[in-house]
């Protein structure tokens, strides 16, 4: 029998539900109601009831935009500083800026999830069905100008060895 939730048998139970549901970090909770902040974050994950759930999720997104709106003002004025820097011929400074910026950018297009760091898959086109089938074509239309598609073919070769 897995270890009962001591959140949900607290006798404060209905006041860390709300607290939860408005948004509260689990520490936060955890330092009210003495209790451990895993506890807290078990329980906020699987015994919230939908409704609070869904109340917490909307707090949680209204947080990111805010970190987005946060991260792009800092973007703001990270660009002014650049352009004075860059105008007053001070390149130290402009570069170390820029590498700011360049953290930066990253930091939003993670937070807005334009910038999407899991591994991709990379298409080999030259083996793809779609391809084999336009050569194919090609090919064929070419057979009536015999030196075109001798100079096509051997072109095709030398992209497709990778070079
Ligand atoms: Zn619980």
């Amino acid at each position: 029998m897995p270890p009962r939730c001591t959140i949900c048998t607290h006798p404060e139970r209905d006041g860390i539900d709300a607290e939860l549901a408005a948004g509260a970090t689990y520490m936060g909770v955890a330092r009210t109601y003495e209790v451990g902040p895993e506890s807290v974050r078990r329980h906020a994950m699987n015994h919230l009831s939908p409704a609070l759930a869904a109340v917490r999720a909307a707090h949680e997104e209204k947080e990111a935009a805010d970190l987005v709106t946060r991260i792009e003002g800092l973007i703001a004025r990270a660009e002014v500083m650049f352009g004075a820097a860059a105008k007053d011929g001070q390149s130290k400074q402009a570069l170390d800026v820029l590498k700011e910026l360049r953290q930066l950018l990253e930091l939003w297009g993670k937070a807005t999830g334009q910038l999407d760091d899991r591994p991709t898959v990379t298409v080999n086109l030259m083996a793809s069905p779609e391809w084999l089938a336009i050569r194919d074509a090609i090919l064929g239309v070419l057979c009536a100008y015999p030196e075109a598609r001798t100079a096509v073919t051997g072109r095709l070769l030398q992209l497709e060895a990778g070079s």
